[in-house]
Protein backbone atom coordinates (compact mmCIF):
# COMPACT_ATOMS: atom_id res chain seq x y z
CA UNK A 1 0.00 0.00 0.00
CA UNK A 2 1.43 3.60 -0.83
CA UNK A 3 1.48 6.08 1.97
CA UNK A 4 -1.07 8.30 0.31
CA UNK A 5 -3.36 5.33 -0.30
CA UNK A 6 -2.93 4.23 3.65
CA UNK A 7 -3.54 7.82 4.52
CA UNK A 8 -6.80 7.97 2.67
CA UNK A 9 -7.95 4.75 4.41
CA UNK A 10 -7.07 5.52 8.12
CA UNK A 11 -8.86 8.94 7.36
CA UNK A 12 -12.18 7.25 6.47
CA UNK A 13 -12.18 5.61 9.61
CA UNK A 14 -10.47 7.51 11.66
CA UNK A 15 -10.45 6.91 15.48
CA UNK A 16 -11.97 9.84 17.34
CA UNK A 17 -11.48 9.01 21.51
CA UNK A 18 -13.23 12.10 22.39
CA UNK A 19 -16.00 10.64 20.82
CA UNK A 20 -16.33 7.42 22.47
CA UNK A 21 -18.96 7.60 25.92
CA UNK A 22 -18.88 5.03 28.15
CA UNK A 23 -22.70 4.85 28.20
CA UNK A 24 -23.03 4.53 24.87
CA UNK A 25 -22.42 0.83 25.00
CA UNK A 26 -20.90 1.29 21.42
CA UNK A 27 -17.43 2.72 20.37
CA UNK A 28 -17.93 5.74 17.51
CA UNK A 29 -15.42 5.78 14.89
CA UNK A 30 -15.80 9.27 13.20
CA UNK A 31 -17.94 8.34 10.53
CA UNK A 32 -19.33 5.39 11.80
CA UNK A 33 -19.97 3.27 15.12
CA UNK A 34 -18.41 -0.57 15.58
CA UNK A 35 -21.21 -2.81 16.07
CA UNK A 36 -21.69 -4.24 19.29
CA UNK A 37 -19.32 -7.05 20.11
CA UNK A 38 -16.77 -5.75 17.81
CA UNK A 39 -14.04 -3.92 19.13
CA UNK A 40 -11.78 -0.88 17.51
CA UNK A 41 -8.87 -4.03 17.96
CA UNK A 42 -10.16 -6.14 15.54
CA UNK A 43 -10.81 -3.04 13.20
CA UNK A 44 -7.56 -1.55 13.73
CA UNK A 45 -4.44 -3.83 14.05
CA UNK A 46 -3.68 -4.45 10.53
CA UNK A 47 -2.02 -1.11 10.91
CA UNK A 48 -0.94 0.00 13.94
CA UNK A 49 2.73 -1.55 15.33
CA UNK A 50 2.54 -1.79 19.07
CA UNK A 51 5.72 -0.45 21.18
CA UNK A 52 7.08 -3.45 23.36
CA UNK A 53 4.52 -5.95 22.34
CA UNK A 54 3.64 -9.32 20.53
CA UNK A 55 1.62 -9.16 17.69
CA UNK A 56 -0.11 -12.36 16.02
CA UNK A 57 -3.03 -14.13 15.58
CA UNK A 58 -5.34 -14.05 18.27
CA UNK A 59 -3.66 -10.92 19.65
CA UNK A 60 -6.16 -7.83 20.44
CA UNK A 61 -5.09 -5.16 22.18
CA UNK A 62 -7.40 -3.23 24.62
CA UNK A 63 -7.86 0.09 23.46
CA UNK A 64 -8.51 3.13 26.36
CA UNK A 65 -10.64 5.62 24.76
CA UNK A 66 -11.38 8.17 27.97
CA UNK A 67 -10.03 9.04 31.30
CA UNK A 68 -11.47 10.85 34.26
CA UNK A 69 -9.25 11.10 37.72
CA UNK A 70 -8.42 7.81 38.47
CA UNK A 71 -10.45 5.96 35.99
CA UNK A 72 -10.13 5.03 32.31
CA UNK A 73 -12.15 3.19 29.79
CA UNK A 74 -11.91 0.82 26.79
CA UNK A 75 -14.08 1.41 23.82
CA UNK A 76 -16.61 -1.45 25.59
CA UNK A 77 -17.40 1.19 28.30
CA UNK A 78 -15.64 -0.76 30.65
CA UNK A 79 -13.84 1.05 33.33
CA UNK A 80 -10.69 0.22 35.29
CA UNK A 81 -8.59 1.98 37.73
CA UNK A 82 -5.18 3.43 36.32
CA UNK A 83 -2.92 1.93 38.69
CA UNK A 84 0.12 3.25 36.73
CA UNK A 85 -0.93 6.81 35.37
CA UNK A 86 -1.28 5.45 32.02
CA UNK A 87 3.39 4.89 31.68
CA UNK A 88 4.19 7.00 35.26
CA UNK A 89 2.81 10.11 33.12
CA UNK A 90 -0.29 11.51 34.58
CA UNK A 91 0.18 12.77 37.72
CA UNK A 92 -2.66 14.75 38.27
CA UNK A 93 -4.97 12.56 36.65
CA UNK A 94 -7.12 12.07 33.27
CA UNK A 95 -9.69 14.66 32.09
CA UNK A 96 -8.42 18.10 32.93
CA UNK A 97 -9.62 20.15 30.45
CA UNK A 98 -7.97 23.30 32.31
CA UNK A 99 -4.77 21.51 30.23
CA UNK A 100 -6.92 20.65 27.05
CA UNK A 101 -8.02 24.33 26.68
CA UNK A 102 -4.08 25.73 27.59
CA UNK A 103 -2.73 23.25 24.70
CA UNK A 104 -5.93 24.70 22.37
CA UNK A 105 -4.88 28.57 23.48
CA UNK A 106 -1.29 27.96 22.82
CA UNK A 107 -1.70 26.25 19.21
CA UNK A 108 -4.01 29.21 18.45
CA UNK A 109 -1.34 31.66 19.41
CA UNK A 110 1.99 29.97 18.23
CA UNK A 111 1.50 26.31 17.42
CA UNK A 112 4.82 25.74 16.93
CA UNK A 113 8.06 27.14 16.50
CA UNK A 114 11.68 25.62 16.94
CA UNK A 115 13.99 26.12 19.86
CA UNK A 116 16.93 26.42 16.85
CA UNK A 117 18.21 29.65 17.60
CA UNK A 118 14.78 31.07 18.64
CA UNK A 119 13.45 31.13 22.04
CA UNK A 120 9.26 31.36 22.79
CA UNK A 121 8.01 32.38 25.54
CA UNK A 122 6.50 28.86 27.04
CA UNK A 123 10.03 27.41 26.57
CA UNK A 124 11.58 30.59 28.38
CA UNK A 125 9.22 30.68 31.57
CA UNK A 126 8.94 26.89 31.98
CA UNK A 127 12.90 26.35 32.08
CA UNK A 128 13.14 29.36 34.50
CA UNK A 129 10.04 27.33 36.40
CA UNK A 130 12.15 24.25 36.14
CA UNK A 131 15.49 25.79 37.00
CA UNK A 132 13.22 26.91 40.28
CA UNK A 133 12.77 23.76 41.75
CA UNK A 134 15.42 22.21 40.66
CA UNK A 135 18.65 21.51 43.39
CA UNK A 136 22.17 23.10 43.29
CA UNK A 137 22.72 25.10 40.71
CA UNK A 138 21.01 22.84 38.10
CA UNK A 139 19.67 25.81 35.84
CA UNK A 140 20.10 25.56 32.22
CA UNK A 141 17.28 23.88 30.48
CA UNK A 142 18.03 21.68 27.53
CA UNK A 143 13.80 20.63 26.01
CA UNK A 144 13.59 17.22 24.43
CA UNK A 145 10.44 15.85 23.31
CA UNK A 146 11.14 12.65 25.74
CA UNK A 147 12.73 10.73 28.16
CA UNK A 148 15.17 8.87 25.86
CA UNK A 149 16.06 12.30 24.23
CA UNK A 150 16.98 13.58 27.55
CA UNK A 151 19.24 10.65 28.33
CA UNK A 152 20.67 11.14 24.85
CA UNK A 153 21.47 14.58 25.26
CA UNK A 154 23.02 14.39 28.85
CA UNK A 155 25.86 11.60 27.55
CA UNK A 156 26.41 13.86 24.08
CA UNK A 157 26.68 17.34 26.76
CA UNK A 158 28.96 14.99 29.34
CA UNK A 159 31.26 13.89 26.09
CA UNK A 160 31.53 17.35 24.80
CA UNK A 161 31.92 18.62 28.29
CA UNK A 162 35.06 16.72 28.68
CA UNK A 163 36.34 17.59 25.40
CA UNK A 164 35.96 21.43 26.11
CA UNK A 165 37.58 20.74 29.64
CA UNK A 166 40.49 19.29 28.63
CA UNK A 167 39.89 15.25 29.34
CA UNK A 168 38.94 14.40 25.85
CA UNK A 169 39.28 10.51 26.60
CA UNK A 170 36.04 10.81 29.02
CA UNK A 171 33.15 9.38 27.48
CA UNK A 172 32.02 6.35 28.91
CA UNK A 173 28.92 5.76 31.20
CA UNK A 174 28.38 3.74 33.76
CA UNK A 175 24.78 2.89 35.03
CA UNK A 176 23.16 -0.27 37.36
CA UNK A 177 21.72 -4.20 36.08
CA UNK A 178 18.33 -3.95 34.97
CA UNK A 179 17.89 -0.27 34.68
CA UNK A 180 16.22 1.09 31.55
CA UNK A 181 17.05 4.34 30.50
CA UNK A 182 15.66 4.49 27.20
CA UNK A 183 15.45 3.00 23.53
CA UNK A 184 18.03 4.68 20.97
CA UNK A 185 21.68 3.28 20.44
CA UNK A 186 22.99 5.97 23.03
CA UNK A 187 20.25 5.89 25.60
CA UNK A 188 20.17 1.53 25.37
CA UNK A 189 23.51 1.58 25.69
CA UNK A 190 23.01 2.44 29.14
CA UNK A 191 20.28 0.44 29.77
CA UNK A 192 21.42 -2.65 31.72
CA UNK A 193 18.74 -4.91 30.25
CA UNK A 194 20.41 -7.08 27.95
CA UNK A 195 17.19 -9.15 26.65
CA UNK A 196 16.34 -5.87 25.46
CA UNK A 197 19.54 -4.61 23.76
CA UNK A 198 20.56 -8.08 22.38
CA UNK A 199 18.41 -7.52 18.88
CA UNK A 200 20.11 -4.50 18.52
CA UNK A 201 23.89 -5.31 18.84
CA UNK A 202 26.36 -3.54 18.48
CA UNK A 203 24.77 -1.01 20.54
CA UNK A 204 26.56 2.30 21.04
CA UNK A 205 29.83 0.81 22.76
CA UNK A 206 30.77 2.87 26.60
CA UNK A 207 28.44 1.47 28.22
CA UNK A 208 28.98 -0.16 32.01
CA UNK A 209 26.85 -1.72 34.32
CA UNK A 210 27.50 -1.79 38.22
CA UNK A 211 24.87 -3.81 40.57
CA UNK A 212 21.63 -2.68 41.78
CA UNK A 213 20.43 -1.50 45.18
CA UNK A 214 17.52 -4.27 45.48
CA UNK A 215 18.31 -5.06 49.34
CA UNK A 216 15.74 -8.03 49.01
CA UNK A 217 18.10 -9.66 46.73
CA UNK A 218 21.38 -8.41 48.07
CA UNK A 219 24.12 -10.74 48.79
CA UNK A 220 24.20 -12.92 51.96
CA UNK A 221 26.51 -11.01 53.46
CA UNK A 222 24.05 -8.22 54.05
CA UNK A 223 21.26 -10.67 55.25
CA UNK A 224 22.57 -12.82 57.57
CA UNK A 225 19.26 -14.32 59.23
CA UNK A 226 17.63 -11.20 61.23
CA UNK A 227 20.33 -9.08 61.06
CA UNK A 228 20.50 -7.24 57.91
CA UNK A 229 22.80 -3.68 57.43
CA UNK A 230 21.23 -1.68 54.30
CA UNK A 231 23.50 1.00 55.12
CA UNK A 232 26.47 -1.45 54.44
CA UNK A 233 24.77 -3.03 51.76
CA UNK A 234 24.66 0.64 50.19
CA UNK A 235 28.11 1.39 50.78
CA UNK A 236 28.89 -1.93 49.08
CA UNK A 237 26.90 -0.77 46.62
CA UNK A 238 28.21 2.27 45.81
CA UNK A 239 31.99 1.13 45.83
CA UNK A 240 31.23 -0.76 43.10
CA UNK A 241 31.13 2.36 40.98
CA UNK A 242 34.19 3.36 41.87
CA UNK A 243 34.85 -0.36 41.46
CA UNK A 244 33.92 0.02 37.88
CA UNK A 245 35.66 3.70 37.16
CA UNK A 246 38.70 2.28 38.10
CA UNK A 247 38.35 -0.69 36.11
CA UNK A 248 37.59 1.26 33.20
CA UNK A 249 40.25 4.12 33.98
CA UNK A 250 39.23 7.43 35.38
CA UNK A 251 40.55 9.24 32.17
CA UNK A 252 37.72 7.17 30.34
CA UNK A 253 35.07 7.65 32.58
CA UNK A 254 32.24 10.31 31.59
CA UNK A 255 29.22 10.00 33.58
CA UNK A 256 27.23 7.89 35.83
CA UNK A 257 23.25 7.38 35.44
CA UNK A 258 20.96 6.46 38.44
CA UNK A 259 17.22 7.05 38.74
CA UNK A 260 16.44 8.12 42.39
CA UNK A 261 14.27 4.67 42.61
CA UNK A 262 14.71 2.39 40.14
CA UNK A 263 12.01 1.59 37.82
CA UNK A 264 12.72 -1.97 35.98
CA UNK A 265 13.24 -4.45 38.63
CA UNK A 266 10.59 -3.05 40.56
CA UNK A 267 10.47 0.17 42.68
CA UNK A 268 14.16 -0.47 44.02
CA UNK A 269 15.18 2.37 46.42
CA UNK A 270 18.77 3.25 47.53
CA UNK A 271 20.01 2.55 50.98
CA UNK A 272 20.30 5.22 53.58
CA UNK A 273 23.76 6.50 52.36
CA UNK A 274 24.02 5.25 49.07
CA UNK A 275 23.71 8.82 47.25
CA UNK A 276 26.31 10.82 49.91
CA UNK A 277 28.73 7.96 48.70
CA UNK A 278 28.21 7.94 45.14
CA UNK A 279 28.36 11.92 45.25
CA UNK A 280 32.02 11.63 46.30
CA UNK A 281 32.71 8.82 44.33
CA UNK A 282 31.75 11.41 41.39
CA UNK A 283 33.68 14.04 42.82
CA UNK A 284 36.89 12.53 43.55
CA UNK A 285 37.05 10.80 39.71
CA UNK A 286 35.82 13.89 38.04
CA UNK A 287 32.63 11.70 36.72
CA UNK A 288 28.97 13.28 36.54
CA UNK A 289 26.17 12.09 38.24
CA UNK A 290 23.45 12.17 36.18
CA UNK A 291 19.84 11.72 38.23
CA UNK A 292 17.19 10.12 35.72
CA UNK A 293 13.85 11.33 36.91
CA UNK A 294 11.70 10.20 33.98
CA UNK A 295 9.81 8.56 36.28
CA UNK A 296 10.55 9.96 39.69
CA UNK A 297 10.08 13.71 39.14
CA UNK A 298 7.36 16.07 39.17
CA UNK A 299 5.59 14.50 42.76
CA UNK A 300 6.30 10.80 41.67
CA UNK A 301 8.18 10.25 45.53
CA UNK A 302 7.34 13.23 46.82
CA UNK A 303 8.93 16.37 45.52
CA UNK A 304 9.07 18.16 42.13
CA UNK A 305 13.02 16.64 41.91
CA UNK A 306 13.58 13.23 43.56
CA UNK A 307 17.05 13.61 44.13
CA UNK A 308 15.65 16.18 47.02
CA UNK A 309 14.13 13.56 48.41
CA UNK A 310 17.30 11.66 49.01
CA UNK A 311 19.50 14.45 49.71
CA UNK A 312 21.96 14.98 46.66
CA UNK A 313 22.23 17.53 44.04
CA UNK A 314 23.53 16.17 40.94
CA UNK A 315 25.58 17.23 37.53
CA UNK A 316 22.47 16.36 35.37
CA UNK A 317 18.75 15.75 35.51
CA UNK A 318 16.87 13.80 32.77
CA UNK A 319 12.96 14.28 33.18
CA UNK A 320 9.87 13.90 30.84
CA UNK A 321 6.58 12.30 31.38
CA UNK A 322 4.93 14.02 34.40
CA UNK A 323 6.09 17.31 33.24
CA UNK A 324 2.77 17.65 31.24
CA UNK A 325 1.12 14.65 32.90
CA UNK A 326 0.76 13.52 29.42
CA UNK A 327 -1.00 16.10 28.24
CA UNK A 328 0.96 16.64 25.47
CA UNK A 329 4.88 15.18 24.80
CA UNK A 330 8.27 17.19 26.69
CA UNK A 331 11.36 16.00 28.03
CA UNK A 332 13.91 17.90 29.10
CA UNK A 333 18.24 17.82 30.38
CA UNK A 334 18.98 20.33 33.37
CA UNK A 335 22.22 20.75 33.61
CA UNK A 336 24.44 23.18 36.51
CA UNK A 337 26.33 25.88 35.79
CA UNK A 338 29.65 24.26 35.56
CA UNK A 339 28.77 22.11 33.29
CA UNK A 340 27.39 25.15 30.34
CA UNK A 341 29.76 27.60 30.76
CA UNK A 342 31.90 26.18 28.41
CA UNK A 343 29.28 26.16 26.52
CA UNK A 344 28.31 29.72 27.14
CA UNK A 345 31.94 31.42 25.18
CA UNK A 346 29.74 33.10 22.33
CA UNK A 347 31.42 30.81 19.56
CA UNK A 348 30.78 26.72 20.74
CA UNK A 349 27.93 25.10 19.73
CA UNK A 350 26.07 22.23 21.38
CA UNK A 351 25.27 20.56 18.13
CA UNK A 352 22.36 18.51 18.66
CA UNK A 353 18.34 19.31 18.93
CA UNK A 354 15.12 17.81 18.30
CA UNK A 355 12.44 19.54 15.92
CA UNK A 356 9.83 19.45 18.54
CA UNK A 357 11.91 19.47 21.59
CA UNK A 358 9.94 21.96 24.23
CA UNK A 359 7.49 22.20 21.95
CA UNK A 360 5.34 26.02 22.36
CA UNK A 361 2.28 23.75 22.89
CA UNK A 362 3.81 21.31 25.25
CA UNK A 363 5.15 23.85 27.18
CA UNK A 364 2.42 25.39 28.23
CA UNK A 365 0.74 22.74 29.48
CA UNK A 366 3.74 22.14 31.10
CA UNK A 367 3.75 25.48 33.12
CA UNK A 368 -0.22 24.98 33.50
CA UNK A 369 0.29 21.15 34.63
CA UNK A 370 2.52 22.93 37.50
CA UNK A 371 0.34 24.91 38.04
CA UNK A 372 -1.71 22.34 39.56
CA UNK A 373 1.15 21.05 41.59
CA UNK A 374 1.16 23.97 43.17
CA UNK A 375 -2.73 24.79 43.43
CA UNK A 376 -3.57 21.65 44.78
CA UNK A 377 -0.10 20.64 46.87
CA UNK A 378 0.09 17.18 45.24
CA UNK A 379 3.53 16.70 46.21
CA UNK A 380 2.60 17.51 50.10
CA UNK A 381 -0.56 14.79 49.33
CA UNK A 382 1.98 12.18 48.01
CA UNK A 383 3.99 12.48 50.66
CA UNK A 384 1.39 12.60 53.45
CA UNK A 385 -0.39 9.15 52.09
CA UNK A 386 2.39 7.47 51.10
CA UNK A 387 3.02 5.52 54.34
CA UNK A 388 -1.09 4.82 54.04
CA UNK A 389 -0.44 3.14 50.69
CA UNK A 390 2.62 1.07 51.74
CA UNK A 391 0.99 0.27 54.55
CA UNK A 392 -2.22 -1.09 52.33
CA UNK A 393 -0.15 -2.72 49.99
CA UNK A 394 1.73 -4.68 52.31
CA UNK A 395 -0.92 -6.51 54.20
CA UNK A 396 -0.17 -8.36 51.02
CA UNK A 397 2.75 -9.83 52.53
CA UNK A 398 -0.15 -12.49 54.29
CA UNK A 399 -0.16 -14.32 50.76
CA UNK A 400 2.33 -16.63 49.93
CA UNK A 401 3.59 -15.59 47.20
CA UNK A 402 4.67 -11.77 47.91
CA UNK A 403 7.63 -11.65 48.29
CA UNK A 404 8.59 -8.26 48.19
CA UNK A 405 6.84 -4.37 48.86
CA UNK A 406 9.04 -1.91 47.65
CA UNK A 407 8.92 1.24 46.44
CA UNK A 408 8.79 5.31 47.72
CA UNK A 409 6.18 7.78 47.65
CA UNK A 410 3.27 6.59 45.20
CA UNK A 411 5.98 4.36 43.19
CA UNK A 412 6.02 0.83 44.56
CA UNK A 413 6.85 -2.76 43.43
CA UNK A 414 5.08 -5.94 44.60
CA UNK A 415 7.59 -9.25 43.56
CA UNK A 416 6.22 -12.38 43.36
CA UNK A 417 8.02 -15.64 44.13
CA UNK A 418 8.01 -19.32 44.56
CA UNK A 419 8.46 -19.90 47.89
CA UNK A 420 9.00 -17.15 50.23
CA UNK A 421 11.28 -18.88 52.76
CA UNK A 422 13.39 -19.21 49.92
CA UNK A 423 12.98 -16.11 47.86
CA UNK A 424 13.10 -18.59 44.98
CA UNK A 425 12.38 -17.23 41.86
CA UNK A 426 10.18 -18.71 38.89
CA UNK A 427 11.75 -20.07 36.09
CA UNK A 428 11.51 -18.60 32.84
CA UNK A 429 8.67 -20.14 31.51
CA UNK A 430 6.76 -20.30 34.75
CA UNK A 431 7.32 -16.37 34.36
CA UNK A 432 5.88 -15.64 31.70
CA UNK A 433 2.83 -17.43 32.04
CA UNK A 434 2.38 -16.64 35.37
CA UNK A 435 3.03 -12.90 34.38
CA UNK A 436 0.59 -12.68 31.60
CA UNK A 437 -1.67 -14.58 33.58
CA UNK A 438 -1.67 -12.06 36.60
CA UNK A 439 -1.86 -9.09 33.77
CA UNK A 440 -4.57 -10.17 32.66
CA UNK A 441 -6.27 -10.95 35.48
CA UNK A 442 -5.43 -7.79 36.70
CA UNK A 443 -7.30 -5.58 34.10
CA UNK A 444 -10.30 -8.37 34.01
CA UNK A 445 -10.85 -7.57 37.37
CA UNK A 446 -10.35 -3.69 36.52
CA UNK A 447 -6.79 -2.91 37.80
CA UNK A 448 -4.82 -1.27 35.19
CA UNK A 449 -1.41 -1.80 35.86
CA UNK A 450 2.09 -2.89 34.67
CA UNK A 451 3.83 -6.82 35.46
CA UNK A 452 7.62 -6.81 35.13
CA UNK A 453 9.85 -9.45 34.24
CA UNK A 454 12.86 -7.58 33.49
CA UNK A 455 14.36 -8.20 36.44
CA UNK A 456 12.38 -10.24 39.01
CA UNK A 457 8.81 -11.12 39.15
CA UNK A 458 7.39 -7.97 39.73
CA UNK A 459 4.04 -5.89 39.97
CA UNK A 460 4.52 -2.13 39.16
CA UNK A 461 2.13 0.40 40.86
CA UNK A 462 2.26 3.99 40.73
CA UNK A 463 -1.42 5.92 40.97
CA UNK A 464 -1.77 9.03 39.61
CA UNK A 465 -1.06 11.74 42.75
CA UNK A 466 -4.54 12.54 43.16
CA UNK A 467 -4.67 9.01 44.56
CA UNK A 468 -5.92 8.39 48.15
CA UNK A 469 -6.86 5.75 50.18
CA UNK A 470 -10.31 4.59 48.60
CA UNK A 471 -8.02 3.64 45.24
CA UNK A 472 -5.28 1.72 47.84
CA UNK A 473 -7.95 -0.20 49.12
CA UNK A 474 -9.08 -1.04 45.67
CA UNK A 475 -5.45 -1.92 44.10
CA UNK A 476 -5.18 -4.12 47.40
CA UNK A 477 -8.51 -5.74 47.08
CA UNK A 478 -8.11 -6.85 43.42
CA UNK A 479 -4.34 -7.77 43.96
CA UNK A 480 -5.02 -9.89 46.86
CA UNK A 481 -7.88 -11.95 44.91
CA UNK A 482 -5.63 -12.11 41.59
CA UNK A 483 -3.24 -13.36 43.83
CA UNK A 484 -4.95 -15.46 45.60
CA UNK A 485 -6.40 -17.25 43.01
CA UNK A 486 -2.87 -17.32 40.79
CA UNK A 487 -1.09 -18.79 44.86
CA UNK A 488 -3.61 -21.71 45.00
CA UNK A 489 -3.22 -22.76 41.35
CA UNK A 490 0.90 -23.08 41.85
N1 LIG B 1 14.66 6.88 31.61
C1 LIG B 1 13.85 6.27 32.48
C2 LIG B 1 14.27 6.13 33.91
C3 LIG B 1 12.60 5.79 32.08
O1 LIG B 1 11.79 5.19 32.94
C4 LIG B 1 12.22 5.98 30.72
C5 LIG B 1 10.90 5.51 30.26
O2 LIG B 1 10.12 4.95 30.97
C6 LIG B 1 13.10 6.60 29.85
C7 LIG B 1 14.32 7.05 30.31
C8 LIG B 1 12.73 6.81 28.41
O3 LIG B 1 11.70 7.75 28.34
P1 LIG B 1 10.76 7.87 27.04
O4 LIG B 1 9.95 6.63 26.98
O5 LIG B 1 9.95 9.11 27.31
O6 LIG B 1 11.65 8.03 25.87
Amino acid sequence: MTASAGTARVRNRAIEPSAVTASAGTARVRNRAIEPGATLANEMTDNLWLHFARHGPGITPPIITRGEGVTIWDDRGKSYLDGLSGLFTVQVGHGRTELAEVAARQASTLAFFPLWGYATPTAIELAERLASYAPGDLSRVFFTTGGTEAVETAWKVAKQYFKLTGKPGKHKVISRSIAYHGTTHGALAITGLPRFKAPFEPVTPGGFRVPNTNFYRAPELFRAGQHTDIKAFGQWAADRIAEAIEFEGPETVAAVFLEPVQNAGGSIPPPPGYFERVREICDTYDVLLVSDEVICAFGRIGSMFACDDFGYVPDMITCAKGMTSGYSPIGAMIASERLFEPFNDGSTMFAHGYTFGGHPVSAAVGLANLDIFEREGLNDHVKNHAPSFRATLEKLYDLPIVGDVRGEGFFYGVELVKDKATKQIFTDTERRSLLGHVSSALFQAGLYCRTDDRGDSVIQLAPPLISGQTEFDTIEAILRSVLTDVGSRL
